[in-house]
């Protein structure tokens, strides 16, 4: 399987160069060239399989033979270690429950899977790996635990000194191990804009494999399609609707890729906080991306999110098609406090703030549409205590999110000045 670039600047590369380079050259995004549509035998016996066999199943055409078929396998169950429970909310309304990760969030999957990738890749070879990114808080903690003890990779994460949770600072700086984090005196724009000076620097890229773990990696997106998939095997027999709480709306594109892979689904719900983009260009046609607001579903704001360039591509840029399958609403942070204060008193079930956008947005399409639906859980409450706590009332957080406050923090604190970082990689490496 060849992956080209959206830009059409550059040429198609392996499921492993995609990997490997993260994005193209030409600055678009890569896409595989083709979305192989899965046998009819396999949807018949979706409800008998492991959602380890229901990923391999789903990634095997896109890996290809880049990662040989029994690896790919265990490279798969050892990512899906933990469950996705279906949870029914309210009648016809269900929650797909993408907490149950390590950090906590959806975003473990995609991580875990890109790590044991470039595992796998750089095994064997003399250089290892190393994995930089800037984290404004959550992503950086996914990667780390994602990666932390895979064997040839290093990580590096850049993160601004001051501007993340005492919660996230713990999970990205007690790790040890293969983990590193650089406590950069200045703000997320200085720690991306490091990391970038970094991918452009020739001096450092031919002494080191560098490699970004960014959220638009293709190694990111594909295991996201798992979970459609698995949550069509547990309600078989339901005209499904999925509700999507989106920022940078790779959660959504993974949702279009397992359509196109034949998995029946009636529609997609792009459901988004007041960064609301995408919800306007479904209405109007008109995609004016903007600067970010912020809001209490903070991993949702985003004001020019990268993956819509995919779901352009994926649609041929047709307008009236893209709005066939999906659906756009956006809902402000009071809308959202009512909806997770309301969904609680009604059912006793704990809607985190992404959570509750999705809820939401499904709720609104219901109201003239009839389909069984279900909304993404993208992160588990307790994540976000602060908020929860204060519109219904204390969450428990749960023991593997409380041990990182006891744990010792160890960062490297560093101007942000991108010369530091140079200096900082290549004596590392030496
Ligand atoms: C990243 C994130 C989102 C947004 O997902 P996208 O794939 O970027 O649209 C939603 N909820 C949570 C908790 C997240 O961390």
């Amino acid at each position: 399987m060849q992956y080209y670039s959206t830009n059409h600047k550059t040429s198609p590369v392996s499921f492993k160069e995609a990997v490997i380079k993260g994005l193209p050259d030409d600055n678009g995004l890569f896409m595989p060239e083709r979305i192989p549509e899965l046998p009819k035998s396999f949807f018949s016996s979706l409800h008998k399989l492991s959602l380890a066999e229901i990923g391999y199943n789903v990634a095997e055409s896109f890996v290809d033979e880049d990662i040989p078929g029994s690896a790919l396998y265990k490279l798969i169950e050892d990512t899906m270690n933990f469950d996705i429970p279906v949870q029914e909310v309210e009648k016809d309304t269900y929650a797909l429950e993408l907490f149950h990760g390590p950090t906590l969030a959806f975003k473990d999957v995609g991580a875990r899977f890109l790590a044991r990738c470039l595992s796998h890749f750089s095994g064997g070879e003399a250089k290892k790996v190393t994995v930089l990114v800037a984290t404004s808080g959550d992503t950086g903690s996914a990667v780390a635990h994602g990666f932390l003890g895979v064997e040839n990779v290093d990580v590096v994460i850049l993160y601004p000194k001051g501007k993340v949770s005492k919660l996230q600072e713990q999970q990205l700086t007690t790790l040890g191990q293969n983990i590193t984090a650089l406590e950069i005196d200045g703000t997320f724009d200085d720690c991306q804009r490091m990391v970038k000076s970094a991918f452009l620097d020739k001096e450092l890229n031919n002494r080191m494999q560098l490699t970004s773990a960014n959220s638009i990696n293709m190694a990111r997106l594909i295991p996201q399609s798992f979970y459609y998939f698995w949550a069509k095997a547990q309600l078989p027999d339901h005209d499904l609707v999925f509700s999507v709480p989106s920022g940078n709306y790779g959660n959504l594109t993974a949702g279009l890729l397992a359509k196109k892979m034949g998995l029946d689904i009636k529609g997609f719900i792009a459901s988004s906080n007041i960064n609301d983009v995408v919800p306007n260009y479904l209405a109007s046609g008109k995609f004016s991306p903007t600067a970010s607001k912020q809001t209490i579903s903070n991993a949702m704001d985003v004001g020019n999110p990268s993956n819509f360039y995919r779901m352009l591509d994926l649609y041929e840029n047709d307008w009236d098609k893209i709005t066939e399958e999906i659906k756009g609403y956006s809902f402000n942070d009071d809308e959202t406090r009512e909806a997770m204060k309301a969904v609680y008193g009604l059912t006793g079930y704990t809607l985190d703030p992404h959570g509750a956008v999705g809820y939401l947005g499904l709720k609104n399409y219901l109201k003239d549409h009839q389909a069984t639906g279900i909304f993404l859980e993208t992160a588990h409450p307790a994540k976000f205590k602060d908020v929860v706590d204060e519109v219904i009332g204390n969450v428990d957080v749960p023991e593997r999110l409380a041990q990182y406050m006891d744990k010792e923090k160890k960062s490297i604190e560093m101007e942000s000045e991108f010369e530091e970082l140079k200096k900082f990689l290549i004596k590392g490496k030496s």
